[in-house]
């Protein structure tokens, strides 16, 4: 008789310790507090209803059959973006396991030497050259690894994420380097709607003759739409308005909050081509990238270190010097002194002058 081992494949999201739901075999993925994004699903489902049930029959009828119908497929692409969203893995940087961070904290230690008892250990900080300025990767201490260049820790969901942008409970999701065109899509498709209902109710009520139109009964949920496409209209064209400005500058919310690129110590955005056709092809028409979740756990995988796997897409690594400005900014500046990639391991390294103070804004444990 011959056994057989059967072998379950284990995927990296199955051991995900931050604070997301999974479903649909890891496919599907959110944060744990849903709440506002079912009220952001009822109030878009709710609005376009009425529209359709109380608005669409009279204007298909009395102006154009084409009105409902483009109402239809602007709603649903609306919901189309909102869900890919919503439940798409945002770029999530999958923890370090026992061994690669028992092997990142050796590394460390050999690095720093022995810190005497009693002294405060050096910043757990790397630095990398992109485009001729000095980005700094911080040492997460959750998910112990290094973060790569603008992934951030959300404190809400527990993990790092790549291309960190913010965390939208509107969504109920992260919003990162996976999922941001979606998102930046359904802000600009929910804009075009929103102002499209509130037109069209607006024609309406002008066709039916104002005053008349207000005292009827089967038309006050007219009147109910245009207040809540009215204050809706607001704060989402604006928030499409904001990302049109991040995405032209290829710049995140993180930061834009803060003050990453401000230029109060020369400190340019190394990712920024400087022209606002080039950043919007990046940002919103780049590659796309598979979810690092998917990836299969074998019992005997090769021992992989996480920081030279996520860095080796990014940028080499600059030999490390700790000065007590380390502890402040995580981007350093200036093209000019920074030191060749191929000076690995000089004898004194000379970093060129820190520049823009940042703290870990979402990162808040540590
Ligand atoms: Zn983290
Ligand atoms: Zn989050």
């Amino acid at each position: 008789m011959s056994a057989v081992m059967i072998t379950r494949k284990v995927r990296k999201w199955e051991k995900l310790p931050g604070k997301n739901t999974f479903c649909c075999d890891g496919r599907v993925m959110m944060a744990r507090q849903k709440g506002v994004f079912y009220l952001t699903l009822f109030l878009i489902v709710g609005t376009c209803a009425l529209f359709f049930a109380f608005e669409c029959p009279y204007l298909a009828v009395h102006l154009s059959p084409a009105i409902p119908v483009f109402a239809v497929l602007l709603f649903l692409f609306v919901i189309a973006m909102l869900l890919r969203t919503s439940f798409s893995d945002p770029g999530v940087l999958p923890r370090a396991l026992p061994e690669e961070a028992m092997f990142i904290e050796m590394e460390i230690e050999a690095a720093n030497g022995n810190v005497p008892t009693g002294q405060r250990a050096p910043p757990r900080i790397r630095n990398v050259q992109i485009n001729n300025q000095i980005v700094k990767l911080k040492y997460c201490y959750t998910c112990k690894i290094f973060r790569p260049p603008r992934a951030s820790h959300c404190s809400i969901c527990d993990n790092c994420v790549d291309r960190f942008d913010h965390h939208c409970p509107w969504v109920g999701n992260c919003v990162g380097k996976r999922n941001y065109r979606y998102f930046y899509l359904f802000t600009l498709s929910l804009s075009m709607l929103t102002i499209y209902i509130f037109t069209f109710d607006i024609v309406h009520m002008v066709m039916r003759e104002f005053l008349l139109f207000l005292i009827r009964r089967d038309t006050q949920f007219t009147v109910l739409e245009v207040l809540v496409c009215f204050f809706t209209l607001w704060s989402v064209v604006g928030l499409t308005g904001f990302h049109t400005y991040l995405i032209s500058l290829n710049q995140t919310t993180n930061e834009d909050i803060k003050g990453s690129w401000s230029g109060k110590n020369r400190v340019q955005n190394p990712y920024s081509h400087k022209n606002i056709i080039k950043n919007c092809c990046e940002v919103l028409c780049g590659p796309t990238y598979p979810s690092v979740l998917s990836v299969v756990i074998a019992a005997s995988a090769p021992f992989q270190n996480v920081v030279l796997r996520l860095q080796k897409t990014t940028a080499p690594l600059i030999p490390n010097e700790h000065t007590p400005d380390d502890a402040k900014p995580s981007i350093a500046a200036s093209a000019e002194k920074s030191p060749s990639p191929r000076e690995e391991h000089p004898p004194a390294p000379k970093v060129p002058p820190l520049a823009s103070p940042e703290t870990d804004v979402e990162d808040k444990t540590h």
